[in-house]
């Protein structure tokens, strides 16, 4: 089980407005290639301390009336299939329509969690209109006014309720060793060479791979067993969808990534040469940030480029730049078709999960860093000096956290965190992992 929440129904039934909510405002994306600006689709909630991925499904129907129906019920379906939780949302303006009905049937036969919201409900009048909305055949209504907010809170207990435990406290938690094989997803858009370079990476070879039965119903584990790496790959692109439909595809697309990014340690996002590195792309570079997951880059069908000996520099530059903060990652410049660079991609996965997983000693911690702070120190705020006495690093399975103990805590900005990022990642090679500092009071 994941923590995927999907947000289905109709258009303009506040789908949207609800998403905005739940991921902190209005989350506006740039397309570089059309040079349009978009609304993100998905990104990160929490809620009690259990963080979860939302989905708005809206943002894949095209829009025309007449595909309207088959496009929802297709968009139900991959919902259904793909997420965790299914927020299936009317609006009590309108009624039950004819789309809530043919969504509804297929939502009630479905074993997923289905929450149904009744939207738009602003005022105590429309409290008793949305009980017509019994007529769908689920046994409770979730009545919300996504605009103001009110009755969000009822629904994300539910929502979370139906989550996964949230992990324990990580500086209460002592460190277990993880005995299960490191994770490494391979993501991305459509078309870019995925299965691709899973398929090469499998090989032929029967003996090396076994299923292994997916802990998550239908994401397929395979296990890696080969030129001295032993791994699992969270195969999102193994299943093809029977689809032409071009927002279908990109939808399953997205959906398969968001779960493989749940899933993983190590995502390797791949990404095709002859696009570069688009919104959607780094959508799913902020998603494994904010997931604290390993990341590594593949420029994928380098064959198809026309090379000098800078072309893959100027490449590396303007990706990176992209990145930034986080810009310490590997990117490599891959030809599945040509297999180049495809097991040197396993390798630096494996180097990527070995940095995540790594703890630096405390007391090399404090004598590497405190001198960078004594010849720096943060600054001082309305004439309040801060001392950062120690440092340590946080135990925990996620990514490495660095807790930095000192008297003012809430004095130290934004920039000083990370200029203190920087030198870890200077002094310990950290490279393709997100990093978090927090500053306490000692
Ligand atoms: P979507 O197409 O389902 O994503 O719907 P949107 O979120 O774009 O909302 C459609 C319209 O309904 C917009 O004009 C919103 O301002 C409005 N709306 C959304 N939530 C509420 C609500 O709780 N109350 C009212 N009165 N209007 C809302
Ligand atoms: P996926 O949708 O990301 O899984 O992409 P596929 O693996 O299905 O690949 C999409 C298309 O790109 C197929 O026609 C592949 O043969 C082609 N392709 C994949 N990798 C390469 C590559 O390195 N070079 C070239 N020229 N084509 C590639």
């Amino acid at each position: 089980m994941g923590n995927l929440v999907a947000i289905v129904g109709r258009p303009n039934v506040g789908k949207s407005t609800l998403f905005n909510r739940l991921v902190g405002g209005r989350v506006a994306i740039v397309d570089d290639f059309s040079g349009v600006t978009r609304d993100r689709h998905y990104g990160q909630s929490e809620w009690i301390g259990k963080t979860f991925t939302v989905v708005d499904t809206g943002g894949f129907v095209p829009e025309s009336e007449d595909v309207f129906e088959s496009a929802i019920n297709s968009q139900v379906k991959i919902a259904v299939e793909e997420s965790d939780v299914i927020i299936f949302m009317v609006d009590v303006s309108a009624g039950i329509t004819s789309l809530d009905k043919s969504a509804a049937d297929l939502l009630r036969r479905s074993k997923k969690p289905v929450l149904l919201v009744v939207n738009k409900v602003d005022n105590g009048d429309r409290q008793y209109e949305a009980a017509v909305f019994y007529g769908l055949g689920f046994d409770k209504l979730y009545c919300l006014s996504s605009a103001s907010g009110s009755g969000t809170g009822d629904l994300l207990d539910d929502v979370v309720a139906h989550l996964p435990p949230a992990p324990a406290d990580e500086e209460e938690t002592e460190t277990v060793p993880v005995s299960r094989l490191p994770r490494i997803a391979v993501v991305g858009r459509p078309n870019v060479g995925k299965s691709s370079l899973v398929n090469a990476l499998l090989g032929e070879d029967r003996n090396i791979v076994t299923e292994i039965a997916g802990t998550t119903r239908d994401s397929i584990h395979t296990e890696y067993k080969a030129f001295g790496h032993h791994f699992t790959l969270v195969d999102t692109a193994g299943i093809r969808r029977k689809t032409k439909v071009k927002e279908d595809i990109e939808f399953y697309s997205v959906m398969r990534s968001l779960r493989a990014l749940e899933d993983c340690d190590v995502s390797i996002l791949v990404i095709d040469a002859t696009v570069g590195i688009d919104a959607q792309d780094m959508n799913l570079v902020h998603l494994a940030v904010r997931n604290g997951k390993g990341l590594v880059i593949l420029v994928n069908k380098w064959d198809l480029i026309e090379k000098t000996h800078k072309t893959s520099l100027e490449f590396e530059k303007v990706i990176r730049k992209k990145l930034e903060p986080f810009d310490d990652v590997p990117i490599l410049f891959t030809s599945v078709h040509e297999k180049q660079r495809i097991f040197k991609a396993v390798e630096v996965a494996m180097k990527v999960h070995a940095n995540r997983t790594k703890r630096i000693p405390t007391h090399k911690l404090n004598d590497i860093m405190l001198p960078f702070i004594a010849k720096y120190p943060p600054p001082a705020i309305k004439g309040k000096f801060v001392k950062i006495k120690f440092i340590t690093q946080l135990p925990g399975h996620t990514n490495p956290k660095f807790a930095f103990f000192c008297n003012l805590p809430k004095y130290v900005n934004e920039s000083y965190k990370r200029y203190l990022e920087n030198k870890i990642r200077e002094s310990f090679d950290f490279q393709g992992v997100p990093i978090s500092i927090y500053m306490r009071e000692k």
